[in-house]
């Protein structure tokens, strides 16, 4: 088949600042192997209410020193409107176009309680499209499982919607492993007259005991036969991967194949599955050759 006019899906990864100099320079080298496949941006997370701040800074100055494409997530509750602007200003003289725009979840017992100027990420899409304008492309999150807080599946889609007409540009998904949700999440927001690119995102399995609490605390649900396999190989890691990458090639593959803008990683800042999926996928250096 010919491909070379094959559009390259757009591809982009997700790290944590690393609590240590040791995990640092790991990550140094887990951004040296997956910027080899050409990302569209590496984003980096950043702990509600500012928990992460100090460490969410130094991943994102590195990187911009690299002179890579970086999206810092920035989360609102819990934080000042001016905190808020002074960070963006910061980001703004690096050079950063892309923020990922969060409501963000307080850690439990921090006694705030959800209490402050922003409550929503929707108010903070628009405060930054208020005070800055287009000089930041917005990604804002979204829940195809539908996010556990919501009154309603329904509720969910309308302030989804209300992000999107705060100003949002792109989205990014809550990872999943039922391709059926995603699709019946874009029909939803058509039928809402939401335009946005809907990036699907991607969560290698390399660890079934991380994946399984980590999943029940978000809402992204395990399917009961990935969950039983999974479960059945008990500390057998290397099965555990190996099965773990054939789904989530699969997964990657229907996506792509159906239409999906790109894929949007979540690194856990480990290159080895990333790797071993794009490369299933035929995706090298931003290229396309499946
Ligand atoms: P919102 O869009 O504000 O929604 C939160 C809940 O409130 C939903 O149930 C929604 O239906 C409801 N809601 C929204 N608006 C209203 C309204 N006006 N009135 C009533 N209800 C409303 N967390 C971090 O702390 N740091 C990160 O770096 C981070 N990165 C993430 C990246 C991605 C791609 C995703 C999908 C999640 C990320 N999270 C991160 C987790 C996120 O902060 C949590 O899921 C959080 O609980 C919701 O954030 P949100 O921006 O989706 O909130």
């Amino acid at each position: 088949m010919d491909t070379s006019n094959k559009k390259a899906p757009s591809i982009s990864f997700e790290l944590f600042p690393p609590k240590t100099e040791t995990g640092m320079e790991k990550l140094k080298l887990v951004v040296a192997e997956l910027n080899k496949l050409d990302p569209e941006y590496f984003s980096v997370t950043y702990g509600a209410g500012g928990s992460t701040q100090d460490r969410t800074f130094a991943t994102v100055d590195w990187l911009r020193e690299q002179g890579i494409d970086t999206a810092p997530h920035l989360s609102c509750i819990g934080t000042d409107k001016g905190e808020i602007l002074d960070i963006l200003e910061r980001y703004l003289g690096q050079g950063i176009k892309r923020i990922v725009a969060l409501r963000g979840d307080l850690p439990s017992g921090s006694g705030l309680g959800g209490l402050g100027e922003l409550n929503f990420a929707n108010e903070l899409v628009a405060l930054i499209r208020q005070t800055f304008d287009d000089a930041f492309h917005i990604e804002v999150a979204a829940y195809p499982e539908f996010h556990p807080q919501a009154e309603s599946a329904q509720a969910d889609l309308d302030n989804f919607r209300r992000k999107v007409e705060s100003g949002a540009h792109g989205a990014i998904t809550q990872y999943f492993y039922n391709a059926d949700a995603y699709w019946r999440f874009l029909d939803d927001c058509q039928q809402r007259g939401i335009e946005i690119p809907i990036v699907p995102g991607i969560m290698p399995i390399t660890n079934y005991s991380s994946l399984a609490r980590f999943s029940d605390a978000c809402g992204a649900e395990i399917p009961r036969w990935i969950r039983k396999r999974l479960e059945s190989y008990g500390d057998d890691l290397s099965s555990i991967q190996a099965f773990g990458a054939e789904v989530v090639t699969t997964l990657c593959r229907q996506l792509l194949d159906g239409g999906a803008p790109g894929l949007h990683f979540y690194t856990m800042n480990q290159s080895a599955s990333v790797l071993q999926i794009c490369a299933a996928l035929g995706i090298t250096n931003g290229e396309n050759a499946s």
